[in-house]
């Protein structure tokens, strides 16, 4: 598997080479071994560049860091994550939508937004699902944020959420789904384990809710990972039919640490 570390490795021999073929006196006998020109040099770099920051978009590729998109089993059971709340209008119906169905979620909290919400986080709770660290501030910024910046908002985060439920979360979503060095870098050596998923439902993209809602259904698998946010028309329209329509299925709603045999607290 192609990593960010062994492609620098790769990238680096490389250019050693190039230079070496630059150092190595040379006459007409080198035959077709030629220093290169600068283009050669220039096409390598936008090669390296290109791929890592392409590949800091998939990150289910885990080319910058180990990343969770699914669960690994052969059994019908798929979890359904909510990010970016809590939402005070939104994430309560949510809940009750949930309550309804008998099933359970993973809300992925932005620091911030817990402030003045400590209700829905207790509520959250004490229902029984899940809660994971999806950063701070959740800045448009956050993936040029040195590491240092980055751990510090995910300590805040967890610190808030502690205060609130006591309890510490392990599953980190990292803000618009992006894994690049300095999220790798800030993750290194920390307790979290990051999630993504494996079915993004667009709905914060798309105003046709049947087709989210068909787009869901026809890709679920075994182990799915269902993104869907807090504040979407989609959710606030469709989750009750979502829900039964994942039953219908003969799929199982189970939340993220079951799904993925790992705890979901420290
Ligand atoms: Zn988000």
């Amino acid at each position: 598997m192609i990593t960010f570390r062994r492609l620098t490795l790769l990238f680096f021999i490389l250019l050693l080479s190039l230079n070496l073929l630059n150092i190595v006196p040379c006459n007409a006998a080198c035959g077709f071994i030629h220093p290169p020109a600068p283009y050669v040099y220039a096409f390598l770099i936008s090669l390296y560049l290109g791929i890592s920051v392409a590949m800091a978009f998939l990150p289910c590729s885990n080319f910058h860091h180990p990343v969770i998109c699914k669960g690994e089993t052969e059994k019908k059971i798929v979890s359904i994550t909510f990010d970016d709340g809590p939402d005070p209008i939104k994430t309560p119906g949510i809940l009750d939508v949930l309550k309804k169905n008998n099933a359970t979620a993973t809300f992925f909290c932005i620091g911030h937004k817990l402030r003045g919400n400590e209700q829905i986080l207790t509520r959250i709770n004490e229902e029984g699902h899940l809660i994971g660290n999806h950063s701070f501030s959740h800045s448009k910024w956050f993936d040029f944020f040195p590491a240092r910046k980055m751990s510090a908002e995910l300590m805040e985060t967890d610190r808030i959420i502690r205060d609130i439920t006591g309890k510490s979360p392990l599953f980190f979503r990292p803000p618009f789904g992006v894994v690049n060095p300095m999220v790798s870098k800030a993750l290194k050596h920390m307790p979290w384990k990051t999630v993504c998923w494996n079915i993004r439902s667009l709905d914060t993209m798309g105003s046709n809710q049947r087709k989210i809602m068909n787009h869901i259904i026809y890709h679920l698998k075994p182990g799915s990972i269902i993104l869907m946010h807090d504040f979407t028309p989609f959710v606030e329209n469709c989750l009750d039919e979502l829900l039964v329509r994942i039953d219908e299925a003969g799929y199982e709603i189970a939340p993220l640490d079951i799904l993925l045999n790992t705890s979901a607290y420290a």
